[in-house]
């Protein structure tokens, strides 16, 4: 079992990026180490040149969100951890990709639609190719699974398409005359009550590092009063809470807030309800507040140690692309070579 994942280093960490990911590598780390396995993750910093950006803060935002991971759990010596631009392979293997993704395919990509929005002419050639890159991501390492949120389970089934494509169209046959697949189909892991968290301001859009307002995520660089008054001033109905699941349909906020404590307690959706089933939200809110900051005051702790040392943090980062680049430089090869083209 080998796992890869990746997380772009363009702001603070959110809730949502905790919970529909980073929680679920924390505890695969233990699950795929026990079966004597591999898990990778990556800062997406090549991902991040996709929208308008400014450089002094990403590669200050790369270093924040390697401690940040660190801080989450995400131990450099059992895991691979290590920024993208470290490993040119990856950029090289999208190029190899870029030949065998189909532009009807990359089309229909709504995570493009979004973040182009209104502007499609305007928008980056990387913001259209970005899940072939994506897939170069897993592709590269043979990744046998790949965990994701729910946002990004479109790429992920992207990445099977142009891995089967490429395989059809070019491996090898091995010495009985088989064909010998290039790439590995991965499978994704979307961590089911955490799939997608949404935002605070609009229960029908998901919670997102990019969202223009800071009201509409909780970072995990949030103190304990900064997550209580965004708690408070999420935005929720005038009703007061179901006390079954299905009195959440349609109140697509009440369903978001319900959700975050379930994740966060790890109780079920129907217990919450069993507890809180006719309180309005002035009682549901503050509890709420108080979990957040109690699982997240440790993760904040410990980030505001680690990220005041930039050097520790690059050693890190080099110690965990030296160890990528050693197991992606077969499956390149392999790619390079299936194509025929000559390498010297
Ligand atoms: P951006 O707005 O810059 O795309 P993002 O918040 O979507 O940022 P990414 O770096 O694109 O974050 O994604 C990192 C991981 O977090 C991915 O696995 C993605 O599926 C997950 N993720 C992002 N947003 C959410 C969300 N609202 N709910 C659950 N998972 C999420
Ligand atoms: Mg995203």
């Amino acid at each position: 079992m080998r796992i890869v994942s990746g997380i772009q280093p363009t702001g603070n960490l959110h809730l949502g990026n905790y919970l529909g990911a980073i929680k679920n590598w924390v505890k695969m780390q233990d699950d795929v180490a026990a079966q004597g396995g591999q898990s990778l993750y990556f800062l997406a910093d090549l991902h991040a040149i996709s929208m308008p950006h400014d450089p002094k803060t990403l590669s200050a935002n790369t270093r924040e969100m390697t401690a940040a991971l660190v801080a989450c759990g995400i131990d450099p010596d059992r895991s691979i951890l290590f920024n993208q631009t470290q490993v040119p392979q990856h950029a090289e293997l999208q190029w190899l990709l870029n030949g065998t993704a189909r532009m009807g395919w990359l089309s229909r990509m709504t995570q493009f639609k979004d973040k182009s929005g209104k502007n499609r002419e305007g928008a980056s050639v990387a913001l259209f190719t970005y899940p072939v890159l994506q897939a170069a991501d897993v592709l590269l390492y043979q990744a046998t699974h790949v965990p994701v949120g729910e946002d990004q389970k479109q790429h992920l089934e992207l990445a099977r398409d142009i891995a089967q494509k490429f395989n059809n169209d070019f491996a090898p046959k091995d010495e009985n005359g088989e064909d010998a697949p290039v790439f590995t189909l991965p499978d994704p892991i979307i961590p089911p009550e955490a799939a997608r968290i949404m935002s605070l301001r609009d229960g029908g859009s998901k919670m997102s590092k990019s969202d223009p307002s800071d009201m509409a995520r909780i970072n995990l660089t949030d103190d304990a009063d900064t997550i209580m008054k965004k708690v408070k001033k999420a935005k929720s109905d005038a009703e007061p809470l179901p006390s079954e699941k299905a009195g959440l349909e349609g109140r697509a906020e009440a369903a978001n807030l319900v959700g975050i404590y379930s994740a966060m307690t790890g109780q079920s959706v129907e217990a919450i309800l069993a507890e809180f089933g006719g309180e309005g939200f002035g009682k549901f809110k503050p509890a709420l507040g108080e979990v957040l900051v109690e699982k997240l005051a440790p993760i904040n702790e410990r980030f505001n140690e680690l990220r005041k040392d930039y050097g520790a943090l690059d050693a890190i980062l080099a110690k965990g692309a030296a160890r990528a680049r050693e197991l992606a430089t077969p499956t390149l090869h392999a790619a390079y070579d299936a194509l025929g083209l000559v390498r010297g």
